[in-house]
């Protein structure tokens, strides 16, 4: 190991603490220590080059490095890094803010909230939620509906919104109702006094990414908002993992054209380059926030709308337009899926593979069909021992995720699927 790995290895186990990790484990071993970026590929600090086979926690989307995204954030830092967005407009922020709106064509999403990360952008549209129906004569609709096993984020909000018990049921006496469905058909159970009490549902389209790659059932988020119609209920859509591509169209929603109350994006809106969220919404609902100072929306942070992410993000859908990332993909899906099927039909351990759109789940069992035992490890150990063919990725329990940036070009997409494939011969 070189001195310089010594000396941070060192540092990070006597001072830092890491995100949904087990620290115990953690510092048992040597953490790789990331250092350089270039396309679809990380290097770590002894040298060693991998795919990025999660994008870096599913943020980047044309690759590490990009000039055109690097210039931009150079560009702006070159005028300024950061301005308060509490009194003050800012060129990026209005920029975005207009392109964004212009994603969607019809104009139904006209008002731009931007905020941090993932958990804020939902944080941000359970308050303008609840605060709403304050405003609007319905301030008994409280409640919210979510799905099993959702994932939205850690801050209180969101977290009470999470699906996930095993994250999120210490903190459940802290928040707000949420009655959570197994599925759509769950809504045909509820009765008239609930839903007369709900505000919203809050859902992952297309594809849920913590609960295993589970992709729902084709023209499920047409019928969840017609139910929204019907009874008055405001749908929340957390585009936070699916947004900018990542299923294949900019945004999920678009598949099934339909467009919800409140649009939360994060993760892919800077390319993957900086911190940033954005909370979308329509006319109606930013104007029962107007007409007297209790009205306004009492909520912000330090960074919101920071021109550096701004900037970023600006750049980024950029490259969408000059590499027409969007057209490119149905190719790359294809692939992915194909060498995903013969790997499945070569590895008697992969029980399922899931996939929707760049996002893919592998998932291993024994070969009876049983789950292996959570002690093994499976899915972490086949992961890591990827890492020895020049992948890295991140399992949800025995379910190996693959979400590579967008860029990825077909031969990396083979290589990719053959370091997966070692990795699991080598571990099982
Ligand atoms: N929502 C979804 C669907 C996510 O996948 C995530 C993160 O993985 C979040 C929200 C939270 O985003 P962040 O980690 O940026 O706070």
């Amino acid at each position: 190991m070189k001195p310089s790995t010594r000396a941070w290895v060192a540092a990070d186990k006597a001072h830092c603490w890491h995100p949904f990790t087990r620290q115990d484990q953690w510092c048992d071993g040597d953490p790789l220590v990331l250092v350089e970026g270039d396309g679809v590929w990380l290097t770590d600090s002894e040298g060693r080059r991998y795919i990025d086979g999660n994008a870096s926690i599913w943020t980047n989307i044309h690759g590490h490095r990009h000039p055109v995204i690097n210039e931009a954030i150079v560009r702006q830092l070159e005028q300024v890094a950061h301005t308060s967005y509490l009194g003050f407009a800012n060129p990026r922020a209005s920029e975005l803010a207009g392109r964004l709106c212009g994603l969607f064509p019809s104009g139904e999403l006209s008002r731009v909230f931007f905020s941090d990360d993932g958990s804020t952008a939902v944080e941000c549209a359970i308050k303008m939620e609840i605060q709403f129906r304050m405003q609007t004569g319905a301030p008994e609709r409280t409640e919210f509906l979510a799905f099993d096993q959702c994932y939205h984020g850690d801050t209180m909000g969101a977290a009470s919104l999470g699906g996930v018990s095993s994250f999120f049921e210490r903190f459940r006496q802290f928040g707000f109702p949420v009655h959570h469905l197994q599925g759509i058909e769950g809504l045909e159970a509820l009765d008239e006094a609930q839903i007369a009490r709900t505000a919203a549902v809050v859902i992952e389209p297309l594809v849920q990414g913590v609960n295993q790659i589970h992709v729902w059932p084709n023209g499920m988020l047409r019928q969840l908002r017609e139910w929204c119609d019907r009874h008055g209920v405001h749908l929340i859509l957390d585009e936070v993992m699916t947004g900018f591509g990542r299923t294949g169209s900019m945004f999920a929603c678009q598949q099934e054209e339909v467009i919800p109350d409140f649009l939360c994006c994060a993760k892919g809106i800077t390319g993957g380059y900086m911190p940033l969220a954005a909370t979308l919404t329509r006319e109606a609902i930013y104007e029962a926030f107007l007409g007297g100072a209790e009205r306004a929306f009492y909520y912000g942070h330090s960074y919101t709308a920071n021109p550096l992410g701004c900037a970023a993000a600006l750049a980024s859908l950029d490259v969408f337009e000059q590499e027409q990332t969007l057209a490119q993909l149905p190719e790359k899906v294809r692939l992915l899926g194909d060498l995903l099927t013969e790997m499945q039909q070569r590895c008697s351990n992969i029980h399922a593979v899931r996939q929707c759109g760049m996002v893919a789940g592998v998932e291993l069992r024994q070969a009876s069909g049983e789950p292996f035992p959570y002690t093994r490890r499976v899915g972490a150990n086949i992961c890591e021992a990827a890492r020895e063919h020049g992948l890295l990725t991140r399992p949800v329990l025995d379910t190996v995720v693959l979400m590579p940036p967008l860029c990825i070009d077909s031969e990396e997409i083979k290589q990719m699927c053959l370091a997966l494939e070692a990795g699991i011969s080598d571990t099982l």
